[in-house]
């Protein structure tokens, strides 16, 4: 089963069909923007490792939905599973998010030699952490994973401690602390600006959510991939610290949760709309629009007209599905 968004085609997690193709081009601000460095093929779980070698960035897509999982029929070809986007640096990982989308990233990676990751959270409401206990790497002494998280050290809290608590019985039997990974917690304020090793430099900035929230950039060898979820906007002001993260970026994942018509009854929510994001990704000059955090209740029938009538607003959108892979290379 098979969809065409005008984009890209979309297939049925099921399906043995491939898809790998250039985008078309874009036509932004006067100008064509994408060239054919761009690609997305279905199903990373069945793609090679380090596609790229040493540059570019490959971002696959483990889980895009918001809120709750909803593993249904009706919602199977974007798919059910909860927040976790990975990006391949060269032969660096990085995981944004642990919804439980992570379980599959832990099920690819265990084939993997890689043993070496950071885990970027945007923040730790249950969509994007609750993956973490069953994410197969962090049952295996041989890993070495690092998890960071920027609005936490402001509310006196430490990732380490929330992610520990998660983990405490009597609602979940294995602690933390007694799992073989070796395992490193950082806290740092939004807005700091980090390093990783090889080269790969993180922009981060604060957004408006209940409980805070950090918005990501990673630039590496000339590519760069910005991860924007939860956030709220306010009507008629695009979010500045949103548009400085996000500017030039090659790939913009953003919290599009709901459609602008929806938002009027859920304002305060703490979430975005796919047209505030289209909004954001032209004003900034980016290249391409991730629709993503999908709202539980949008089947697939409603995400179908959400793609139609994203890339039809603007060609650089489309909608995020579960086990989608695009290569950037700057
Ligand atoms: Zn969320
Ligand atoms: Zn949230």
């Amino acid at each position: 089963m098979t969809a065409d968004s005008g984009l890209f085609r979309l297939s049925a997690p099921q399906s043995s069909f491939q898809v790998e193709q250039d985008l078309p081009r874009l036509g932004v601000g006067g100008r064509s923007r994408i060239e054919s460095d761009i690609k997305i093929k279905e199903d990373g779980r069945t793609s090679s490792e380090n596609l790229l070698g040493e540059r570019g960035l490959k971002v696959t897509f483990w889980g895009v939905r918001g809120s709750f999982p909803c593993p249904r029929l009706s919602h199977i070809r974007y798919g059910g599973n909860t927040s976790c986007v990975s990006v391949q640096c060269g032969n660096q990982s990085i995981v944004f998010d642990a919804g439980t989308g992570i379980r599959g990233f832990g099920q690819w990676l265990m084939q993997r030699s890689q043993r070496r990751l950071h885990v970027l959270l945007s923040h730790v409401h249950w969509d994007h952490i609750n993956g973490f206990p069953f994410f197969d790497p962090v049952y295996k002494s041989d890993f070495n994973i690092h998890v960071w998280a920027g609005s936490l050290s402001q509310q006196g809290q430490s990732i380490q401690a929330i992610m520990s608590q998660q983990m405490q019985g009597p609602t979940f039997p294995i602690s933390l602390e007694s799992l073989p990974a070796s395992l490193q917690f950082t806290d740092f304020k939004a807005g700091d600006t980090f390093d990783l090793e090889g080269g790969i430099r993180i922009r981060t900035t604060a957004l408006a959510h209940p409980n805070h929230a950090t918005a990501y950039r990673v630039e590496y060898q000339g590519a760069s991939f910005c991860y924007v979820t939860d956030t709220e906007h306010r009507e008629g002001t695009l979010d500045p610290g949103i548009l400085s993260l996000i500017r030039g970026a090659d790939l913009v994942v953003y919290d599009s949760t709901y459609t602008d018509a929806e938002y009027a009854t859920r304002v305060g929510w703490g979430h975005s709309t796919w047209q505030e994001g289209v909004r954001l990704a032209v004003a900034a000059d980016a290249r391409r629009l991730a629709i993503f955090h999908h709202d539980p209740d949008h089947d697939d029938d409603f995400m179908d007209q959400v793609a139609a009538e994203a890339a039809n607003l603007w060609p650089g959108a489309f909608v995020a599905t579960e086990g989608a892979v695009i290569e950037l290379t700057g």
